[in-house]
């Protein structure tokens, strides 16, 4: 149906559509960590024989869920109007500022915006109208979301990482995703997997500490499954270069927080961006290998 447009329309499209995904994302992002909260508070308390469907825990506790209820203005409650929330447009009107009491909202939202509709418009230019542009731009959503929620959060839900890691074993299996066919995406997920748990475990024995979490070993999987086993070197080495420089970054910012922990999420995350805009190979000539 897209077949016949001009590049053009389709790359603007598809950022228009990023626009209002890279929306539902920020949703995402604040949400999906409150409601895994929600869920393990519930989970503890149904294990330790307490029952929460009380009137009164249910009222301290509103339900969240990813449509409801309505976005809310954080310091005066505020139910924000579909008219304040048009991506990025909304933002520059009412200059980063809630209508009513003036509050200042985070310059994140229309940056995730912006982000999400850039990478859908790249992933339109570069793939056209076909499926394989369609899959790389969940692929772009899920791992914006994930970098942005581990930083916050330190988390990273299986509710995004199990679905990305699948969907890069099915299009694989369905060959949508040129050059990586199912062998090549299942022994990355495999050795994706089994590499950063070996580092954990080997880090963990020597020095007592956690340096990551489970969630980093399914990230990483699932850009395996994604880019094939080849890809999984190059990707580790771009991940650790965008943490160092990041982490440079933030000690002479003194930005370092507490306990001086930095998720090593996001930086999979960038280097799992680089592979999708430049082919994994390219970082590895960029290093000199
Ligand atoms: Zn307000």
């Amino acid at each position: 149906m897209l077949d016949g447009l001009p590049g053009g329309a389709l790359v603007s499209i598809a950022g228009f559509l990023g626009l209002l995904i890279g929306s539902f994302l920020n949703v995402v992002i604040y949400r999906l960590p409150k409601m895994m909260e929600q869920q393990w508070a519930a989970e503890c308390a149904e294990l330790s024989g307490h029952i929460t469907d009380t009137p009164t825990a249910t009222a301290a506790t509103e339900k969240l869920s990813l449509t409801s209820p309505r976005s809310r203005c954080s310091n005066c409650g505020h139910v924000i109007a579909w008219y304040e929330n048009i991506p990025l447009l909304s933002y520059v009107l009412l200059r980063g500022k809630c209508s009513v009491c003036s509050a200042k909202f985070g310059v994140r939202y229309p940056a995730v915006e912006a982000s999400t509709g850039l990478l859908f418009a790249f992933c339109a230019w570069r793939w056209g109208a076909t499926p394989a542009a369609l899959a790389w731009c969940g692929f772009s959503a899920a791992l914006l979301a994930l970098a942005v929620i581990d930083w916050d959060t330190t988390l990273l839900p299986d509710d995004v990482t199990l679905p990305l890691l699948w969907a890069g074993l099915v299009l694989a299996a369905l060959q949508f995703n040129a050059g990586v066919v199912l062998a090549d995406a299942l022994w990355g997920a495999v050795a994706g997997y089994l590499s950063l748990w070996l580092v954990y475990w080997a880090f963990k024995l020597v020095t007592g500490k956690e340096g990551m979490g489970y969630g980093d070993f399914k990230l990483f999987a699932a850009l395996g499954a994604w880019f094939g086993w080849s890809a999984l070197v190059p990707i580790i080495l771009m991940a650790s270069v965008i943490g160092a420089v990041v982490g440079i970054g933030m000690k002479f910012s003194s930005g370092l927080r507490e306990g001086g922990y930095v998720p090593f999420g996001p930086f999979l995350a960038g280097a799992g961006f680089t592979a999708m805009i430049f082919g994994p190979q390219a970082i590895l000539r960029t290093v000199g290998l």
